[in-house]
């Protein structure tokens, strides 16, 4: 700016910044201690960052090639350091990266809170809201930082180095300063009656407890004394795993995915032969807020000998298991290897195919041995496996057995061999039915019949469920066939009670229904494409359905909605005999078939039918007239 202030420059931080320094200052106590967590982490995320760069340009680690991050207090003055000589930032990366919230998942759970909810939000420690978390034992933050390969020696102001300073209220300042050497570091002031984190021994705790993990020497010292190193320093997944504690192995999940909760599954294995590797992968027991979004990031890094290489490598892991994080770490790959070039780089294929099955194979244990968490994990995860049964050929029989499904019968998961297992006696095909949840599908009426005749049916409620069941024909030789399209008979399958006990009776379809099938497909001869009388209902006195050679109701839905689609293809309407209104309608056909009531009865049916399926009516006002008509004719007004 101006006058006094020099080249002091101050910004205002981004709005959901604010919430989040809200949320820091009001910690709950506990949580506090995570901020050096954070920092330590940043630091090291900023080593891997030099360490890559130098692959490249070695000059880059001149004079200063060991990697560390040091830790120092200043009793008197209330100040503890967190320095690295990692890549550093510039001043626009210094705005960028501290002035907003860079990570997606933070800014879409603060996004949510309200400023009440801020206050009240809990145990943030879970959340690892990154560096902001600085301010929940600061009340005044400064990073000095270096790029690396800046001109050393510049003047200040020329790219040398520049001072970030903010008392977490609404601004900070950015000012050009001076550093000796790259990197970051970060001061805190910290408040008054958190003395606790001016002890080097409470901070040798810390550090024990949450970055014993990272593979670089953290140095502990009080200004002015000798730093002594505090943590093992080696990479986590080079240790022996018997001296692997389930906490550290969290504590690098967390570290290396960014993220909040616990592993569900860890993977950690050493792979040696024609071609050397080894694995630590996790699978998370939360699902990540982008899950679905197309610019996910954070998958599986590759490490060569001990050297980040690339995030979320596409080379090692497919799509469909693109909630798999962790590391990968190759003997084989040359240093150098391009980032470009790992896409179809034939070792790490080979690596990718192992992993695949080794992942495989744990959830099949799981899903084995542990039904419940399993259940759990494809609660999260399914709706990603199951793009793999359509897109993967080459693994959809592991993945169909390892497919769970809601169902009529009950509110757990089944799988689909203890479906076929538990098919009725009669029963060829593997009953399903698709929507957009599964309380709504269990309500429909065309599962009406096969309640009556206790034929389960499973329930899909995920948008890829369409898609991964037009590409399966069958599974154990029992083809799938959903309950809204086609003609299906259910008589060869023995309904409940059939054999013995209450005999639940088949009612022949009352006489005269061939009159109002008739009579209903003239009055709704371009609204559909037949009337029929159905097998599926019960209850219910009409639904819809789709044709055998037509896409099913809810796929063609879904491709409308999304413009996929410019018209809906004409549906069956059904009707069932056995209901006590289609029955006096039946009686009416069979009476006077040119009844006009009759005509308006089957236009009020069939906008009911396309309600029940959450169909927009073509007419809405003519539905209003016709049910008012209705009405106040049965109130003989
Ligand atoms: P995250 O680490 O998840 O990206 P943070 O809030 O912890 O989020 O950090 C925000 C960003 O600030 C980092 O992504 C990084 O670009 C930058 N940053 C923070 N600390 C350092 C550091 N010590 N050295 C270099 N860059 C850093
Ligand atoms: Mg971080």
């Amino acid at each position: 700016m101006s006058g006094e202030t020099g080249t002091i420059e101050t910004h205002q931080f981004q709005a959901e910044t604010g919430k989040l320094l809200d949320l820091m200052i009001n910690s709950l106590y506990s949580d506090k201690e995570i901020f050096l967590r954070e920092l330590i982490s940043n630091a090291s995320d900023a080593c891997d960052k030099l360490r890559y760069a130098a692959i490249a340009a070695p000059d880059l680690l001149a004079g200063d090639p060991e990697l560390a991050v040091t830790v120092t207090v200043d009793k008197k003055k209330r100040l503890v350091t967190v320095a690295d000589n990692g890549i550093g930032m510039d001043r626009a990366e210094l705005i960028d990266n501290l002035g907003s919230i860079a990570r997606s998942g933070t800014e879409a759970f603060v996004a949510g809170l309200s400023a009440g909810e801020a206050a009240e939000a809990g145990p943030i420690g879970k959340f690892g809201v990154g560096f902001y978390s600085a301010f929940m034992v600061a009340d005044r933050v400064t990073v000095t930082s270096a790029k690396a390969g800046a001109k050393a020696g510049a003047k200040a102001g020329e790219g040398e180095a520049w001072r970030w300073r903010s008392d977490g209220t609404a601004a900070y300042t950015v000012e050009p300063a001076a550093r000796e050497g790259r990197g970051t570091a970060v001061e805190l002031r910290i408040r008054r009656g958190l003395d606790e984190f001016l002890e080097t021994e409470r901070l040798r705790g810390i550090v024990k407890t949450w970055s014993d993990h990272i593979a670089l020497p953290i140095r502990l010292a009080p200004a002015g004394e000798e730093a002594e190193t505090v943590n093992v320093a080696s990479a986590l997944w080079t240790r022996p795993k018997k001296d692997i504690e389930a906490t550290q192995y969290a504590e690098f999940y967390r570290h290396n995915a960014h993220a909040f909760d616990e592993p569900w599954l860890t993977l950690h294995n050493k792979a040696e032969g024609r071609i050397e590797y080894t694995n630590l992968l996790f699978v998370p027991s939360a699902a990540p807020f982008d899950l679905f979004h197309p610019e996910r990031k954070h998958g599986v890094k590759l490490y060569v000998r001990r050297v980040f290489i690339a995030d979320d490598c596409e080379g090692l892991m497919p799509r469909w298991l693109r909630f798999v994080r962790g590391i990968v770490d190759s003997e084989d790959l040359p240093l150098n290897i391009s980032r470009e070039t790992l896409q179809h780089n034939p070792v790490l294929e080979r690596i990718r195919t192992a992993l695949v099955k080794r992942v495989l194979t744990a959830l099949e244990r799981k899903a084995d041995k542990e039904a419940e968490s399993y259940a759990e994990f494809w609660e999260n995860f399914g709706a990603v496996l199951k793009e793999g049964i359509y897109e993967d050929r080459d693994y959809r029989d592991r993945l169909l057995k390892l497919l769970r499904a809601k169902s009529t019968h009950g509110d757990g998961l089944v799988g689909l061999a203890d479906y076929v297992s538990r098919m009725k006696e009669g029963q060829d095909s593997i009953y399903t039915m698709t929507g957009e949840d599964a309380g709504a599908l269990r309500a429909s009426p065309q599962i009406e019949g096969f309640a009556a005749r206790d034929v389960e049916v499973l329930l899909f409620d995920d948008a890829v469920d369409d898609f991964w069941l037009g590409a399966v024909s069958e599974f154990d030789g029992k083809p799938f066939r959903s309950v809204t399209r086609g003609d299906i008979d259910l008589t060869a399958i023995k309904s409940a009670g059939e054999d013995g006990g209450e005999k639940k009776e088949e009612t022949p379809p009352p006489a005269g229904s061939g009159a109002l099938v008739a009579a209903f497909r003239e009055a709704l001869e371009d609204k559909v494409k037949d009337v029929r009388a159905s097998s599926r209902l019960t209850d219910s006195a009409v639904c819809l359905v789709a044709d055998e050679g037509s896409l099913d109701m809810h796929l063609e839905r879904m491709l409308k909605q999304h413009k996929r689609l410019d018209s809906a293809s004409r549906k069956i309407l059904e009707i069932n005999p056995s209901n006590p209104l289609i029955a006096a309608l039946a009686a009416r056909a069979e009476a006077s078939p040119s009844d006009p009531a009759l005509a308006e009865a089957a236009a009020l049916l069939l906008d009911q039918a396309r309600i029940v399926e959450s169909e927009p009516l073509p007419d809405p006002a003519a539905f209003a007239r016709r049910m008012t008509e209705t009405m106040t004719r049965a109130l003989g007004a």
